[in-house]
């Protein structure tokens, strides 16, 4: 035999039950986003390097040390792909996404690979949810978008989590507000972190991120980008703001917030989780009216957000997981060859009136088969024994109160309906 493989560092196994909880925070994005008229779009998840490299920017912690970059056999660059904003970008180019009414609303989902030190709520392979606005450039868009976002937090029962929300200005904006955050920081350069150090030419922008406590204090003292943006990306914004006060939309300004990704301009936001705290966000969003210009594309604003679905599943309210893993289970029995179609007959039946009811197929007693019920966690057990494929009938064991009848096989999904309706009314 040979030794045992494990799973690559970063990435992990998702077992049922727990994979309940994707599959319905999945479907209930589908639901939320469908609803405002965003459609999926299935995208590769590899991509040429060269598109992050451009869209995401080069200087960037996910550019510069957190790709998986690899060439392939023909010695062409490739990259497993980050994350999704940029490939939504390439395609809207490539499809001629243009042409259709816009703007055009896409929601992706799926992993997403980042080479990053391990830590709680992160990993190399994690997963992200995420809506574009492609083609609409008033700040209205943004306002749906983090509507979109509030709606499908309340609808998985979150009522804990806080956005917040900053204005990076324009491109424009940016050598002015980077000059006057030197000038303010420059006499204190020497005590900033070795990675801010770099950061100074690099990407003086993420020197506001810097999770290193005495950075943020230097931080704290500077001007804010928002305060030196043109009245334009401030009307933007504000306009932002005013939208969702209107719809009842909490945001809080966060003065310092910045994103990791160089495509972003004006309106950007977060979402905090109070479990997770500040330096392990929900989600990332953000407008970025050049990205599909710099990859080639005509001038298409556009604006999103990616939640971090591995994060997300973390913090789930306790109403959305007792709803998701306490749903019912029946176990079928048959007993003796002649009866497992009959058995199989019975689930099929009631997984189309859509009660879980998976069928015995290894040959057990009835003894071992109750036992194998009570294991599976089995509320009821439908048992078909020889005398009741006879009488075309099963026997239906409510497991809770060692109560049993015998019902005729059309009659079992009606009295197995009413068996739970009791249970979950107790
Ligand atoms: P962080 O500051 O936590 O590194 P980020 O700014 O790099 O996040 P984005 O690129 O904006 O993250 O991605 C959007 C979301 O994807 C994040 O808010 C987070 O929820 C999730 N995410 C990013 N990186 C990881 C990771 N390595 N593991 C799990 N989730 C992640
Ligand atoms: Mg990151």
């Amino acid at each position: 035999m040979g030794s045992m493989i494990r799973k690559v560092k970063g990435t992990r196994d998702i077992l049922p039950p727990d994979s309940r909880l994707w599959v319905e925070v999945e479907a209930t994005a589908h639901r939320v986003f469908g609803g405002f008229g965003y459609e999926e779009i299935r995208l590769p998840l590899l991509e040429s390097t060269e598109l992050f490299v451009r869209s995401v920017g080069e200087d960037t912690d996910i550019v510069s040390k957190e790709m998986y970059t690899f060439a392939d056999r023909k010695g062409r660059s490739l990259t497993l792909r980050p994350e999704g904003t940029a490939s939504v970008a390439r395609a809207f180019v490539e499809n001629g996404l243009g042409q259709r009414p816009q703007p055009l609303r896409l929601t992706y989902l799926g992993p997403m690979f980042r080479y990053e030190k391990m830590q709680r709520g992160r990993y190399r392979q994690f997963a992200q949810i995420g809506i574009e606005i492609l083609g609409a450039a008033a700040p209205q868009a943004d306002v749906e978008v983090l509507l979109v976002l509030h709606t499908f937090l309340a609808a998985l029962g979150f009522d804990d989590l806080i956005i917040v929300l900053n204005n990076l200005g324009d491109p424009e904006d940016r050598p002015r507000f980077i000059d006057g955050l030197k000038a303010e920081l420059s006499p204190h350069r020497e005590k900033l972190c070795s990675d801010c150090q770099r950061r100074w030419d690099a990407n003086p922008l993420r020197i506001l991120d810097c999770k290193v406590p005495s950075c943020r204090e230097l931080v704290a003292e500077t001007t804010p980008v928002a305060d030196v943006v043109s009245d334009e990306a401030k009307r933007h914004v504000e306009e932002v703001e005013a939208g969702l006060a209107a719809l009842d939309i909490k945001v809080r300004r966060a003065p310092r917030l910045v994103r990791g990704l160089d495509y972003y301009l004006r309106t950007v936001f977060e979402v905090i989780s109070p479990q997770l705290g500040e330096d392990t966000v929900i989600c990332g969003g953000g407008r970025y009216d050049r990205l599909i210009s710099d990859l080639g594309g005509s001038r298409i604003p556009g604006t999103g957000f990616a939640i971090g679905e591995d994060r997300l599943v973390e913090v789930l309210p306790e109403s959305f997981r007792n709803r998701v893993l306490d749903r019912p289970v029946v176990a079928v029995l048959p007993l003796g060859a002649e009866a497992a179609a009959t058995g199989l007959g019975v689930t099929r039946d009631l997984a189309a009136r859509g009660i879980t009811a998976p069928t015995e197929v290894t040959g057990r007693s009835l003894k071992a088969g109750l036992k194998w019920a009570g294991k599976i966690g089995a509320r009821a057990a439908i048992i078909i024994g020889q005398t009741e494929l006879e009488a075309n009938a099963a026997i239906v064991r409510d497991l809770a109160r060692s109560e049993q009848q015998t019902v005729s096989l059309d009659q079992v999904p009606v009295i197995i309906a009413r068996l739970l309706q009791k249970k979950e009314h107790e």
